[in-house]
């Protein structure tokens, strides 16, 4: 009997990158074993992990390429699969240019997949490309980018332990990403004071000692009337500001309008909570502030990163052990797929699209004679271009719009529009069955390669087992296809594609397989071979041209919707604990599915008593864009004239708009306006 053979893997699920060892016996998955030594997660995982193998033996893995007939799919071979979608985009784009081509990348995927996708992208001649960071953190990019010159996290997530005070906002970490929870834990241990910010009372509000609740969309002007009390009480770094930043006077001037009372009006918070929470942090040896989708996803995204990163650097709680700024990312890969270019704006390494150096080296690496000078369209950009019917052809990696991109109905109407959809996944979904080619791909120990963690931890993964059927690493999809459009793109395996980007992405210049093989993988910025790595960001100077990090003044401004009479309250959507972005591979989990089967809509039970809705009743909720059903949850969590919806189910993206954060394109999923009614 052929013994169980352990291979070191990653979650495939949230952007923390825990690690865990699969079981493999007679070459298929036996089970998971936990992985005691990593330093993310010492172990422990949480629902999703532990439920991550379940995913690849799942009888609705999709098997064999198909193509679309009249009536239904027929299965077709892959050099006939691979002809098809070479023959169908490459007319799309003789017929009417590369910019009638859009590629949209897959936070699920890997570095060297994403990298060969924008490629493949590019060297067509179209900037059109996008992946699903544009729906959660692009104003992570944009806001972090402007201010610190870099739009990731500044220190390892196990440095929250060294904290003493962590503010937290915009982010349910405890259901969400659970696995920190025991970083913040120490920290209480050691005496740490945490704040919570946010609409919902949720389990990390039960770690807090200090909850604001603030109306949703709000965040600007807690953050200033917090900046406010601490330049008023004279609480910030002077020496810091003067000798790291520039901008402080124009910043100090916007900040007089945010009286903690006049925050206190908007934001509904308490005045002295607000001066509570900014004595606490400015006051603090080391400060944390760690934010997720709550403050991102909305119109004024970029302005709110922007004011975290202000109130990080006037009191200098950046560049040291216990201080810093921690996006939490959504996806496994979210942070690579950016590194990596899949961005509609961005070349390999954040070189600018229009930017002649950077365009002049990646020619060169690429052995390329020309690069489009034109920024792409982002993801909603593209369903709007496909309406217009500008867009023709659209390649998906491992993404699902119609259930994770805001509008849904007008995604589908999008979809239809095309004159050629490829879809490549694992399983089929809602979007998929608008394709006119179906591949199917290997799910992410079935294949190899390295994934880029939120706290920019490069790790690699080794194929454990062969995926189902006929599926196929995506990498090899990809290059069948490039090899068919006669783009080359030879490369032997993952590591090769690696060492290519190891000179396209200067931050990832010391980085290997060899390496990332030996121990847990490398923080980046890694720039050249025995260089380190960097898990502490920014210690000497920023990642601007002269070093120093810009305070920005940002002021408050009004969500895109609010409510008026027609639609009286306010819906906010988010994520849940047992669930994972579209549901596409969490909800064919039968243990998370048991747990949490279907689409639910919390409201407080005053507003439930109103409209004489109980616990269990079916509702419908309706905004300008469609309506839902989903179970009502009588529950305090949400205040008043708020309702909370997860976004892992059908549904939910009927309702949201696609107003966009107007620099990072990212659109507002956090307010709606919305009316409910029972069935
Ligand atoms: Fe996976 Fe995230 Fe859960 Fe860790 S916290 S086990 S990475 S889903």
């Amino acid at each position: 009997m052929e013994e169980k053979n352990l291979y070191p893997t990653i979650c495939p699920y949230c952007s923390l990158g825990c690690g865990f060892f699969l079981e493999v016996k007679e070459g298929k998955v036996a089970g998971l074993s936990y992985m005691p030594g990593h330093p993310v997660n010492e172990g422990s995982l949480c629902p999703k992990g532990n439920a991550s193998t379940e995913i690849l033996t799942h009888p609705d893995r999709l098997l064999h390429p198909l193509q679309k007939t009249e009536t239904s799919w027929k299965e077709i071979g892959w050099e006939e699969a691979m002809s098809l979608a070479a023959t169908k985009m490459g007319s799309a784009l003789k017929e009417y240019g590369p910019d009638a081509l859009a590629f949209l990348g897959s936070a699920k995927c890997s570095n060297e997949e994403n990298y060969l996708f924008q490629k493949i992208a590019r060297l067509l001649g179209t900037n059109n490309v996008d992946n699903c960071a544009r729906l959660c953190h692009a104003s992570t990019l944009t806001g972090l980018g402007k201010s610190l010159g870099a739009g990731a996290m500044t220190n390892p997530l196990s440095d929250l332990e060294n904290s003493d005070c962590i503010f937290v906002v915009g982010s349910n970490f405890a259901e969400n990403h659970p696995v920190i929870s025991r970083w913040i834990l120490r920290a209480k241990e050691r005496g740490a004071f945490v704040i919570v910010a946010d609409p919902r009372r949720t389990p990390s509000t039960w770690l807090s000692d200090l909850f604001l609740r603030l109306r949703p969309g709000t965040d600007v002007a807690l953050l200033n009337g917090m900046m406010h009390v601490i330049v008023s009480e004279g609480l910030q770094d002077r020496e810091f500001i003067r000798k790291r930043t520039l901008g402080f006077e124009r910043l100090e001037k916007i900040l007089s309008e945010y009286a903690p009372e006049a925050a206190s009006a908007i934001t509904g918070v308490p005045a002295g909570d607000i001066i509570k929470a900014a004595r606490e942090y400015a006051k603090a040896n080391a400060a944390a502030i760690l934010y997720s989708m709550g403050i991102t996803q909305h119109i004024s995204g970029t302005d709110n990163v922007i004011a975290c990163s202000d109130l990080a650097l006037i009191c200098g709680q950046v560049r040291k052990k216990g201080a810093g700024i921690f996006p939490l990312r959504g996806q496994n890969n979210v942070q690579g797929a950016c590194d990596m270019g899949a961005l509609s704006e961005y070349f390999p390494g954040y070189g600018k699209v229009g930017d002649k150096e950077a365009a002049a080296r990646l020619k060169k690496i690429w052995a390329a004679e020309k690069l489009s000078e034109k920024p792409g369209l982002t993801t909603a950009k593209m369903s709007e271009a496909a309406h217009a019917g500008k867009l023709k052809a659209l390649y998906l990696l491992g993404e699902d719009p119609v259930n994770s991109h805001p509008d849904s109905l007008n995604v589908r109407k999008a979809l239809e529009k095309l004159d050629f959809l490829v879809v490549q996944d694992i399983f089929m979904t809602d979007t998929a069955e608008y394709a006119d080619l179906i591949l199917p791909a290997a799910a992410w120990a079935e294949k190899e390669g390295s994934f880029t963690s939120t706290e920019r931890r490069v790790q690699w993964v080794s194929r454990a087992i062969a995926p189902p059927g006929e599926a196929k690493a995506d990498l090899e999809i990809l290059q069948g296809f490039a090899e068919k459009l006669g783009l080359g793109l030879e490369y032997r395996d993952a590591g090769e594609v690696l060492a290519e980007i190891s000179r396209a992405a200067p931050m990832y210049g010391g980085i290997t397989k060899e390496r990332l093989l030996q121990a847990y993988g490398v923080s980046w910025p890694c720039p050249e071979s025995g260089h380190p790595g960097t898990p502490i960001m920014h210690t000497e100077r920023f990642n601007t041209p002269d070093g120093l990090a810009r305070l920005i003044p940002v002021e408050y401004r009004l969500p895109a919707e609010s409510p008026e009479p027609a639609y009286p309250f306010l819906l906010t959507t988010g994520r849940t604990g047992l669930h994972y972005n579209g549901g596409s591979m969490s909800r064919r989990s039968s243990f998370l599915l048991e747990k949490e089967p279907e689409l639910f809509v919390e409201i407080n039970p005053s507003d439930a008593q109103t409209m004489k809705i109980e616990e269990g009743n079916n509702i419908i909720l309706e905004t300008r864009r469609g309506s839902t059903q989903a179970k009502a949850r009588l529950t305090e969590r949400v205040s008043r004239g708020v309702f909370f919806m997860p976004f892992h189910f059908s549904g939910t993206n009927m309702l949201t708009g696609d107003a966009l954060d107007r620099e990072a394109g990212i659109p507002e999923f956090k307010v709606s306006a919305c009316r409910v009614r029972r069935v």
